[in-house]
Formats: structure tokens, C-alpha cells, sequence
């Protein structure tokens, strides 16, 4: 006799189901950018700008990963890679779900931000760019981290001692010392909203 007596329950429930719940599509965005070039903050001024029109998001942000999820994890090439590897994975469990991920990670490579889109699937990656320059995040420096890293204090910090590849492979390239984040926000929802309310 099969085991398997209750098919239907049996199976996970499928996505679009979990979309059609909640009205609206999975999807991840993905910021890159310098330390300090604006992720965090345009992805809370975006969650905002979404919750507003009911859209159901989570926000990946760094600080928060690494302080839970990743805490085990450094800075050197081989924990980078594993820490994008899992915030990609996460990522896709919620996009999977039907939620907006919002993830706002230096991602430094195009090979890390590939692996990413690999894992995610480009169907629901949608890449920006934060351009902003060296210059500017140096300046703003708001945790001070720059400054740690010039005295050799932090050691491979991206853009000081550590590489930082301009993407290849935007959906939005957005400089913050040009887009005041109202504007920015503004330009990125305008993008992505189609995409959400597709169902
Ligand atoms: P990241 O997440 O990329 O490290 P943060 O968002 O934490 O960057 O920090 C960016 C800093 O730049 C914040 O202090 C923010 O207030 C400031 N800033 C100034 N203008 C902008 C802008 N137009 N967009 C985003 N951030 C800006």
C-alpha cells in the first residue's frame, strides 16, 4: 500500500499560490555599492515607499546579517563569498514566497554579485548599482570606518585595501551625490512596482 494516501498535502505549496495570497510577486533587489554610497538608506526609504502602496518586504541589510546569521563570518575573500552565498539564499526563500527582498550588501565582485544572481535566478534579480564615489563615502564616512581603515586600524576594507569592481550587470545605476534619496527612491519604486503587480 503507498504511504503517500494524501497527495495534495503531501506536496509544498507552489508560488504563485504564496503570491497570489498576497497580491503581488517575489522578487530580490539587490544594492552594491561602497560602504557608505547610500544601500541602507535607500532600501529603508524603498521598504517604506512599498509598505505604503501594501507591499510586503524584508529588508537583508549588513549590519543586521552579520550580527545574526553570519556572525561567524569575516572579511577575508572566502567568508565574503560565503556570507553573499547565504544572504542569496535567503533572499530566494523570501522572493520564493512571494515577499521583496530588499538586499543592501557591498557585494564587491561581479563574481560574488553573479553567484547571487545564479542562485536567485536573473527572472527575479533586479541589480543596482550605487555609484556613488569613493570620494563622497570617504567623506560622509558615518561610522567612522574609512577613517579606522586609512590608520590601518580595519584591514581589508573595500576601496581602501580591498578591490571594488563597478557592476556590469545593473538594471539602475544610481550616484547618491547627484540623487538626493527621495528622488532616488522615487526612480527605484517606478522601476520595480511593475514588476511587483504583475500577479
Ligand atoms: P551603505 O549602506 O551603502 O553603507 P548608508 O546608507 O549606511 O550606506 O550610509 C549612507 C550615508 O550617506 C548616510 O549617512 C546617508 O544619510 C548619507 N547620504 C547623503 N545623501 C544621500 C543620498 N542621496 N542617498 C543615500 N544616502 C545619502
Amino acid at each position: 500500500m503507498s504511504t503517500n494516501i494524501f497527495p495534495d498535502r503531501d506536496t509544498f505549496l507552489e508560488r504563485p499560490a504564496k503570491e497570489a495570497l498576497l497580491k503581488q510577486k517575489g522578487l530580490v533587489i539587490w544594492f552594491t555599492g561602497l560602504s557608505a554610497s547610500g544601500k541602507s538608506t535607500l532600501a529603508i526609504a524603498l521598504e517604506r515607499k512599498l509598505y505604503a502602496e501594501g507591499i510586503l518586504t524584508q529588508v537583508l541589510d549588513g549590519d543586521k546579517i552579520r550580527n545574526g546569521l553570519n556572525n561567524k563570518l569575516g572579511f577575508s575573500a572566502e567568508d565574503r563569498n560565503e556570507n553573499i552565498r547565504r544572504i542569496a539564499e535567503v533572499g530566494k526563500l523570501f522572493s520564493d514566497c512571494g515577499v521583496v527582498a530588499i538586499s543592501a550588501f557591498i557585494s564587491p565582485t561581479n563574481a560574488i554579485r553573479r553567484m547571487a544572481r545564479d542562485i536567485i535566478g536573473e527572472e527575479n534579480f533586479f541589480e543596482i548599482y550605487v555609484s556613488t564615489s569613493l570620494e563622497v563615502c570617504e567623506q560622509r564616512d558615518p561610522k567612522g570606518l574609512y577613517k579606522k581603515a586609512r590608520e590601518g586600524v580595519i584591514k581589508n576594507f573595500t576601496g581602501i585595501d580591498a578591490p571594488y569592481e563597478a557592476s556590469d550587470h545593473a538594471s539602475l545605476v544610481i550616484d547618491t551625490s547627484v540623487y538626493p534619496v527621495e528622488e532616488a527612491s522615487e526612480l527605484i519604486f517606478g522601476k520595480i512596482m511593475p514588476m511587483i503587480k504583475k500577479v
